[in-house]
């Protein structure tokens, strides 16, 4: 068994990321399996480098050991390209030209525009152009996002399904995401096609992260399927939430480990507070 924990290095954790990372740690160290960690690290707008170093102590202090260096996707822009230039090649791809304002524009146009469990989804403005003027927007310049072609995909890999050990089996549903980005117009990639490909390279069995990201599962299932990867198991864990009931955000700083090692809590005590009793 192989786990992973992959936090974004744009803040200090909190008590959710502890949790994440003490179920994928914990079930890895249970079964005799690895447990390794990785930084999201793509967005380099979002990132700040001393956060590298304050993610490993904060882990460290929990009691929290990994195998293997951590990787940092940053590195790892050459693994993403070929799974999309494959994607292109399968047919599963388009390019999109659109910016946030002509898609909101759109949306607001239209009559039925797709949703999903986030919000609008992409109305599928660029899906129709045709090969020859992609081709000259590109060579012209024109900034571009490179979007699944969800049904596409679909047509070609057939009905999907992926087992999750706490929620059951699911059946993908390919318009839970839609047309989902995987290559952003600033960043050659994106949180679904890296996660994907890294997941396969570093031989990760068992997929553990918060339940807010099962739709995205569907869409990486999909993916899996299209770039031929193996299909891990997953397991969509609770949310931690505050008092309020409100999940914790980064942004707000809301319950750092940091600021509760200050106030003097034990590790031991953080697991206590945790949604599930956690056996050490
Ligand atoms: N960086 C993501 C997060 O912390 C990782 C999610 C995942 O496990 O795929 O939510």
């Amino acid at each position: 068994m192989t786990t992973r924990f992959a936090p974004s290095p744009t803040g200090r954790l909190h008590l959710g990321h502890a949790y994440a990372a003490l179920v994928a740690h914990d079930l890895a160290r249970r079964a005799g399996g690895r447990f390794l960690l990785r930084f999201e690290d793509i967005d380099h707008t979002r990132v700040r480098p001393e956060f590298y170093q304050e993610i490993e102590d904060d882990l460290k202090w929990l009691g929290i050991e990994w195998d293997s260096t951590p990787v940092r996707q940053s590195e790892r822009l050459p693994h993403y390209q070929r799974a999309l230039d494959t994607l292109r090649e399968r047919g599963a791809l388009y390019p999109c030209f659109c910016t946030r304002r002509n898609i909101n524009q759109e949306v607001a146009r239209i009559a039925n525009a797709p949703h999903g469990p986030e919000g609008t989804l992409y109305p599928g403005t660029c899906r129709s152009l045709s090969k020859l003027e992609c081709e000259q927007r590109i060579s012209a310049g024109d900034s571009h996002a490179w979007r699944l072609d969800a049904r596409r995909a679909t047509e070609i890999t057939g009905a999907l399904t992926f087992v999750d050990d706490r929620l059951g089996s699911h059946q993908v549903d390919p318009a839970l995401l839609g047309d989902v980005v995987l290559a952003r117009r600033d960043i050659a990639t994106s949180y679904h096609l890296a996660v994907v490909v890294d997941d396969a390279d570093q031989q990760v069995t068992h997929v553990t992260r918060g339940e807010d990201l099962l739709a995205s599962t569907h869409a990486h299932r999909m993916l899996q399927a299209l770039l031929d990867l193996p299909e891990p198991r997953y397991l969509h864990h609770e949310l931690v939430c505050d008092p309020s009931g409100q999940r914790l955000a980064t942004r707000t700083e809301a319950l750092s480990l940091a600021v509760l090692r200050e106030s003097g809590l034990s590790p031991a005590k953080i697991r206590t507070r945790l949604p599930l009793a956690l056996e050490t």
